[in-house]
Order: structure tokens, then C-alpha cells, then sequence
């Protein structure tokens, strides 16, 4: 199968500093792809190289088929984008919004009336589309964004931090809204975040980047199978130290063994303790 994206040996240098150091990595067609790492690892970069607002130092990068750097208009009508800063125009409406970008991506009228009702029915804003964009909740404006970035049909849509910022009922919104677009229609998609849960409840599969590198990649199930799914947490003074157990069952067993258990706990391991164990920091 072709990747719907490719990235090989990929460099970003800003001042002398490797932002992206050798990154590679394929996503299939239909696939949801979290890129998960703390701020500065990386992952905004890798999204604008991705989306052809930056060029790569070194390395090549194929996205629906087509080279970033010698076919970046054909990138960007496969492509739907939603940055993480809100990019949609404050002083327009909603409606004028969409019809903005269908103008862009040369929409003939019929369809892009029709295709504006469409997404901006299917993402809850029918209601709101002759508001000045400025009047919208943080999470609407954000829908917006969704909306707008699927306009033109595009087959893969990349996320930069859809959720930060927004208060966890509008998250998970956003999340049904994300898992049924790629349920439905199969559309693929790259997101990064900081979040955890969010890797954890939409993606097929998870890279872990820290230092503009891809230190970890795979599903859930396989980062668990390689890390281990149980923990004991031992308390030291004012830290704790971690055990890691193929099992929960197993670091119970662990537990139960120990003649002192004093400031000892087991739990299920989860990303973030993956993420602790490979680079020994936290991802916020
Ligand atoms: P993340 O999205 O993981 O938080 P970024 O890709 O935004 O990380 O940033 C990675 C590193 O690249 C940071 O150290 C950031 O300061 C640097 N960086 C990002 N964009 C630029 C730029 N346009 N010029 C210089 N440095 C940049």
C-alpha cells in the first residue's frame, strides 16, 4: 500500500539548531496518527513541513502521493489543515469564512453553498454561520477550523494541537467529531498534542517525539507489550521511583511479595510513563 505520508531522514535546521533531527515515518491511508510530545519537541515543525508552509533542511517528504517541495499546490488541494492558533478571520462571519476558502480552492458556487451548509451543519454551527467569528466560543471557533479545512474534500487531514486550551467537554466533542470523519470516510489523519488521553482514546497509532526526535512508535498495545502495562511505585523521599511489570497482575505479585510494603502502590502504566522511562522528564 502507498503511504499517505512519508517522511525519510527528514532535517529542519532553524540557527544552527536541528529542530527535526532524522525523522521517519509512514502513515497509511485510513490511519489515525498521533505525533505525541512535550512543547518543543518538534511536532508544530513537523506539521508545517508536512503541510508546505516550511521547507525540510534535508530529507524527503511525500504527502497523498506528491513531493512537498516540487508539488506544493497539488500537497495542498489533498490537504485540510487545522493550526493550532485559531487562523480563521475574527471580523468575518462564519458563512463569509467558508466562503473565503471555497473561493480559494476554486469551489464552484453551487457545490460550495451546498458544501458550506454541509460542514457547517455536520460541526454544529448551521446556527451561528451570520456571527462574526469573534463572537464564537474557543471550541466553535476551533469546529470552524474543522469545517472550513474540509471544504474541499481533502483526504488527509492534518491537526496541530486540535484541543489545547479547551475545557474537556468541548475536547471530547471535538474527539467524536475527529473519530467519526475517519470512521466514515476514511479519512487519514496526523495529529500532534501533549495530551495523553487524546493519543490514547483516537489513535491508531502513536510516535513519541522528544528533541525533534521519533524516540518511539507503534500502537498502544505494542508501546505497552515493549514498556509493560503494570507499575509499582515506590516512594523515595519527596519522588518515586517506577517498576515496570509486563503486567498489572504481575507488579501486584511483585507488590504482594514484599515484606515491607510501606509508600508502595501499583497501577496500570500508561503513555506518560512511557514517555518518563525513555527520556526520564515529564511531557508537560
Ligand atoms: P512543538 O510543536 O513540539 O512544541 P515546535 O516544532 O514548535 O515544537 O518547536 C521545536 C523547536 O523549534 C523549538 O525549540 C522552537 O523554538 C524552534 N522553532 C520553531 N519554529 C521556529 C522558527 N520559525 N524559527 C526558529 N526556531 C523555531
Amino acid at each position: 500500500m502507498v503511504a499517505a505520508v512519508s517522511l525519510a531522514n527528514v532535517h529542519k535546521v532553524y540557527n544552527n539548531t536541528c529542530v527535526v533531527n532524522d525523522l521517519s515515518l509512514a502513515i497509511e491511508p485510513g490511519e489515525i496518527f498521533g505525533l505525541l510530545g512535550p512543547n518543543g519537541a518538534g511536532k508544530s515543525t513537523t506539521i508545517r513541513m508536512l503541510t508546505t508552509l516550511a521547507q525540510q533542511t534535508q530529507g524527503d517528504i511525500v504527502v497523498a502521493g506528491y513531493d512537498v517541495r516540487f508539488q506544493a499546490a497539488e500537497v495542498r488541494s489533498e490537504i485540510g489543515v487545522v493550526l493550532q492558533q485559531v487562523s480563521v478571520d475574527m471580523d468575518m462571519t462564519v458563512w463569509e469564512n467558508m466562503e473565503f476558502h471555497g473561493r480559494m480552492h476554486h469551489i464552484p458556487a453551487a457545490k460550495r453553498q451546498e458544501d458550506i451548509r454541509r460542514w457547517l451543519d455536520y460541526v454544529g454551527l448551521s446556527d451561528r454561520t451570520s456571527d462574526k467569528v469573534k463572537t464564537l466560543s474557543g471550541g466553535m471557533k476551533r469546529r470552524l477550523q474543522i469545517a472550513r479545512a474540509l471544504l474541499h474534500n481533502p483526504s488527509i487531514l492534518f491537526l496541530d494541537e486540535p484541543t489545547v486550551g479547551l475545557d474537556p467537554q468541548t475536547r471530547r466533542r471535538l474527539w467524536e467529531i475527529i473519530l467519526d470523519l475517519n470512521k466514515s470516510q476514511g479519512m487519514t489523519m496526523l495529529l500532534t498534542t501533549h495530551y495523553m488521553e487524546e493519543v490514547e482514546y483516537l489513535c491508531d497509532r502513536i510516535g513519541i517525539m522528544d528533541q525533534g526526535q521519533l524516540i518511539e512508535s507503534g500502537t498502544l498495545a505494542e508501546l505497552h507489550q515493549k514498556h509493560g502495562s503494570g507499575i509499582v511505585m515506590k516512594q523515595k523521599g519527596d519522588r518515586w521511583d517506577y517498576l515496570f511489570f509486563p503486567t498489572l497482575n504481575e507488579a501486584n505479585q511483585y507488590l504482594d511479595a514484599q515484606p515491607d510494603k510501606t509508600g508502595m502502590m501499583t497501577r496500570p502504566a500508561n503513555l506518560e510513563d512511557i514517555f518518563v522511562e525513555l527520556t526520564g522528564r515529564n511531557l508537560d
